[in-house]
């Protein structure tokens, strides 16, 4: 190396070279702007308005980049200083890629029959950040999206290509509080479930899990049960509520058994075996999505009574299964 490298970041110098090229060759959507492709994302996205359907609908705007993309098969005639700049960063050890942010401006509605094309630039590339996912380089691609050949729109997203922080040792958990209740779902050197998302509107429901009781909410206006838990009444709007507790007793009233992709954490057996996903009826009326313990994930039957059961799926996650009796 040469001197002067503690001042001078020579990956940077070769990553801003790149600054103001083609990311890639050109590119077409690979359909039409569509009605059937509205009216799914709409329907994904909820958006009810109606400049998005029926005679002279228009594309909501923010479907702007869904008309570039390659979908599963990908844009296989699209490789240009974009990969470069990858392979450049990968080689660094900046193997880890998180997207950080979007914008987007419209310039010109987009309507059924409208044939997209597309290219995209390398606007920047940051010096190297410490983030808390760890230390790498932004890069701010823009892409230039046209119909018909007219300017319709920019899509410009930055990501963090990044080399990942050591993850700092966990505190050791505590032992269960209550262990003669509960399955047996650890075991040494499984991979774990992963971790619920716990946030203010829920976390009512993990506390109560983890006094190992089942808690249903209700609307203190009109008294509907409700499960997930929700901020409001669907029932009345009503955002006062308290809970109910389970009785512990449903049925099975719908199911799948999940065999592909192997979940070795999720099987009765530890070992990616297929389970059984169920939406358990519980007797107060909501439904909830659980597993079957107990009994052959085939023997699984929609109508089958069920029993509530705390799982132990690893030293620091409690959740809320369902036992099963053949017969
Ligand atoms: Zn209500």
């Amino acid at each position: 190396m040469t001197a002067g490298q503690g001042v001078r970041d020579e990956l940077y110098e070769r990553l801003r070279a790149y600054e103001g090229r083609a990311a890639a060759t050109a590119g077409v959507g690979k359909d039409l702007v569509s009605e059937p492709m509205i009216r799914h994302w709409c329907e994904a996205m909820g958006d009810a308005h109606p400049a998005y359907a029926g005679p002279g609908a228009v594309a909501p705007p923010t479907m702007l980049q869904a008309w570039t993309m390659g979908g599963l098969s990908g844009h296989t005639d699209r490789s240009g200083p974009y990969d470069e700049l990858f392979g450049l960063l990968d080689g660094a050890g900046y193997t880890s890629v998180v997207a950080t942010d979007c914008e987007q401006e419209y310039l010109r509605p987009l309507r059924p029959g409208d044939r997209i094309t597309f290219d995209a630039v390398i606007e920047a590339v940051s010096e190297r950040k410490t983030t808390k996912l760890g230390t790498g380089y932004f890069v701010t691609t823009r892409m230039d999206v046209r119909a018909q050949d007219e300017p319709a729109g920019t899509h410009r997203f930055r990501i963090l290509k990044y080399r990942p922080a050591k993850p700092k040792p966990k505190p050791r958990p505590s032992p269960s509080p209550n262990p003669k209740r509960e399955g047996e779902g650890a075991r040494k050197g499984n991979p774990l479930r992963s971790r619920p998302v716990v946030n203010r509107d829920n976390a009512g429901f993990w506390e109560g899990v983890a006094a190992r009781r089942l808690l249903i909410q209700r609307c203190t206006a009109c008294g509907t049960l409700r499960f997930p838990w929700l901020p409001g009444c669907n029932a009345c709007g009503s955002a006062g509520w308290d809970t109910v507790e389970a009785s512990g007793e449903g049925t099975v009233f719908s199911h799948v058994v999940m065999h592909h992709p192997p979940f070795p954490a999720f099987s009765e057996n530890g070992e990616g075996g297929p389970y059984a996903v169920a939406l358990i009826e519980l007797t107060e009326g909501v439904r909830m999505v659980s597993n079957v313990i107990g009994v052959p994930c085939d023997k699984v039957r929609v109508g089958m009574p069920v029993r509530l059961e705390f799982l132990r799926a690893d030293p620091e996650l409690v959740l809320p299964v369902f036992r099963g009796s053949e017969g």
